[in-house]
C-alpha cells in the first residue's frame, strides 16, 4: 500500500535545525504500514532533511561547517539577479537534499539510537515548512 501523509513545521530560519523523528514515527504508525519504506521530503529550495546526532554541540558544528562551504556573506549571482538575501541558504539546501529515505522494519524506523532525523531551515526569516511522508509497503 501507499501511504500520504504530511505535517508543518515553525521555523526560526537561519539554520534553524528541528528534530521531526517523532512527527516521522506517528505518520508511520497512522499508515499502519509494518513492512517497507518511508520518504521524508520537505517543500521549498532552501530547506533540507538529513539525520544527526541532535545534540546542542552537534547542532553548532553543522553550523559552522555549512558556513564555511558556503558563506552568508559571499558573493551569489541569486542575490544579484534577485535582490534577496538567501544565496547561501539555497547551496546549503541543495547540498544536503530535500529528502531522506528510511527503511520500516516490524513498525519501526530502523534508526540508530543516536541517529534523529532533522529538518534545517537556511532560509533567513522564520518559515513554516511543509513535510510529506511518502510510506509503501504492507
Ligand atoms: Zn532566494
Amino acid at each position: 500500500m501507499v501511504y500520504s501523509g504530511r505535517f508543518t513545521v515553525a521555523t526560526r530560519g537561519n539554520d534553524d535545525i528541528c528534530d521531526i523523528t517523532g512527527l516521522v514515527e506517528q505518520a508511520i504508525l497512522e499508515s499502519g504500514v509494518v513492512n517497507g519504506i518511508a520518504t521524508v521530503f520537505v517543500v521549498g529550495s532552501t530547506a533540507a532533511i538529513t539525520t544527526i546526532e541532535y545534540e546542542p554541540g552537534l547542532a553548532q558544528d553543522m553550523k559552522a561547517a555549512l558556513e564555511r562551504v558556503a558563506p552568508r556573506d559571499a558573493y551569489y549571482a541569486h542575490e544579484a539577479r534577485w535582490h534577496d538575501d538567501n544565496g547561501h541558504s539555497h547551496i546549503r539546501a541543495s547540498l544536503l537534499g530535500p529528502s531522506l529515505t528510511v527503511p520500516v522494519v516490524n513498525g519501526r524506523m530502523t534508526l540508530g539510537a543516536w541517529q534523529q532525523i532533522v529538518l534545517i531551515d537556511f532560509d533567513t526569516r522564520p518559515r513554516s515548512r511543509t513535510i510529506h511522508v511518502q510510506i509503501l509497503g504492507e
